[in-house]
């Protein structure tokens, strides 16, 4: 009870017409379920007042005078509401709570503070969507449920695809000019909880959702070089698709000459604020995976005719979908983020490695999936954010098309680790990790040792025992590669024949 009460408060506070210009007399819309009509209000010392009767007729509630207590009842069942004129206190469905100051009798009307028209809206339309637009002095209510859940994007190589998802098929139409895409959705309703996105991926800079009157409007803001433009609708779930493709796509679409360099990137964990697991003695997960990675780098640019990137080579925070990001924008044929693993019990060790899939393969995938996602929260992602992303790229087929080569290649590096180092093998794993979620290539996850066993930390401390750890990732990395190629090189030899 206490919780609600406080939320109303912060309601409350957060309704601010005073920005709109007032006169004495002014008005508000006030939209039900499409329906339009005015109220009007009055400025009297500096605050906002409507009357009671207005509000009444506007949500069709009934109102009486109880002249035995000298107060209104205000009707909407389920909904009551208990005003005492010259009194602060109200009564909104059996419960006290106080205005910032006292209706008042005004002739045959009884006026309220604006900010009551807030609380009593909260309270009756509690779970449908109110919305307030406070430069268009707009309330507007509306009672069914949403219908678009969910906004998601994803650069890739030559197009970024932007996705609404939908609780049910709606009708649309867009509109495309050389600088923006404007997509009408016919009576959608929006879900509560979209932000403007920044994209600045060289192709899309920005996407915008907004609930107009008549459906919900979504805005994407291109960059001047672009190719061509493709809007389709898919099932199951419903979802509306936007391909913005980078210029000159087509002619990249074609099958890619055999001799194109393998590119490779390696993804150190964290980094910056984000130190990742830290060991018994102070070793930081951040600083093994970075200098793992470069060594790494190292042994492949020398050894392989290859070409890798580092989704950073510093102590950098980056955040995980961009390391994906660059991934996809490089084109790169794999992607290897390397992690070292921790563990409640301290005597747990030996070496993991992952691949991407909906659900944890047992419980410590669960936990290690927990422990690597949980950079998310210092990229102000919220979990309901994060859990859409994950489910729904799933629902795209991202990973599903990349599955077994990530579980092939998730299983050669954890046989060269157990080989090479002849570590505990925990076995091949699988789970929703965000890092991996939006890769458009084979990927892994490596959790190379347990930071918390305080033998393995005194492992990881030493350099000679990190480069066997690249070593061992190198030559998976190297066995993968060169049954890669066999297979690439079948298929485009069966495409020019
Ligand atoms: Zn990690």
């Amino acid at each position: 009870m206490q919780a609600k009460a406080f939320s109303i408060a912060a309601l409350l506070i957060g309704l601010h017409w005073g920005s709109a210009p007032l006169g004495l007399a002014a008005s508000l819309i006030f939209v039900v379920n499409g329906h339009r009509q005015t109220l009007r209000t009055q400025e009297i010392g500096g605050r906002e007042w409507l009357s009671l009767r207005q509000v009444a007729e506007a949500v069709k509630a009934q109102l009486e005078w109880d002249g035995r207590h000298r107060r209104y009842l205000f009707r909407l069942p389920p909904a009551s509401l208990i005003v005492t004129p010259g009194h602060s206190a109200i009564l909104l469905n059996g419960r006290t709570y106080l205005l910032s100051t006292a209706p008042q009798l005004s002739g045959a009307e009884v006026l309220v503070p604006a900010e009551l028209l807030q609380l009593a809206l909260e309270e009756i339309y509690k779970r449908k969507r109110i919305r307030w637009d406070a430069e268009k002095r707009l309330i507007q209510v509306e009672e069914r449920d949403y219908s678009l859940r969910g906004l998601r994007f994803h650069t890739y190589s030559d197009h970024t695809r932007v996705v609404l998802d939908l609780t049910k098929p709606l009708a649309f139409s867009w509109k495309e000019d050389p600088s923006q895409i404007v997509l009408r959705v016919k009576e959608g309703v929006l879900a509560p909880h979209f932000q403007r996105q920044d994209l600045s991926d060289g192709l899309v800079r920005s996407i915008e959702l907004k609930q107009r009157l008549k459906g919900v409007e979504l805005s994407i803001r291109l960059e001047e070089k672009r190719g061509p433009i493709k809007v389709f609708a898919l099932k199951g779930p419903d979802r509306i698709v936007i391909d913005v493709f980078r210029e000159g796509a087509w002619q990249l679409a074609q099958p890619a000459p055999a001799m194109e360099p393998t590119i490779i990137v390696i993804d150190p964990g964290h980094g910056g604020q984000d130190s990742g697991a830290v060991g018994p003695r102070g070793l930081k997960e951040k600083d093994v995976a970075l200098d793992i990675g470069l060594r790494l780098k190292k042994l492949l640019e020398k050894r392989l005719p290859v070409q890798v990137l580092m989704t950073r080579s510093e102590d950098l925070f980056t955040p995980l979908q961009q390391r994906t990001a660059i991934a996809n924008h490089a084109k790169a044929n794999f992607f290897i983020s390397v992690h070292v693993n921790a563990a409640m019990r301290s005597r747990t060790v030996g070496f993991e490695t992952y691949y991407f899939t909906k659900d944890p393969s047992d419980s410590s995938a669960r936990a290690s999936v927990l422990q690597e996602n949980l950079a998310v929260n210092l990229e102000g992602v919220g979990p309901k954010e994060q859990d859409n992303y994950l489910k729904l790229t799933v629902t795209d087929l991202i990973n599903d098309v990349y599955r077994d080569e990530s579980s092939a290649l998730a299983e050669l590096l954890l046989d060269e680790l157990d080989q090479i180092l002849k570590v505990e093998n925990r076995g091949v794993k699988s789970g929703p990790f965000y890092v991996l979620a939006g890769a458009a290539m084979p990927a892994v996850l490596v959790e190379a040792a347990f930071i918390s066993n305080p033998l393995e930390e005194r492992k990881l401390m030493d350099e000679t025992y990190r480069q066997r750890v690249a070593e061992a990732l190198f030559e998976g990395i190297a066995r993968f590669k060169a049954r890669y190629e066999k297979r690439m090189g079948m298929t485009l030899g069966g495409r020019s024949g």
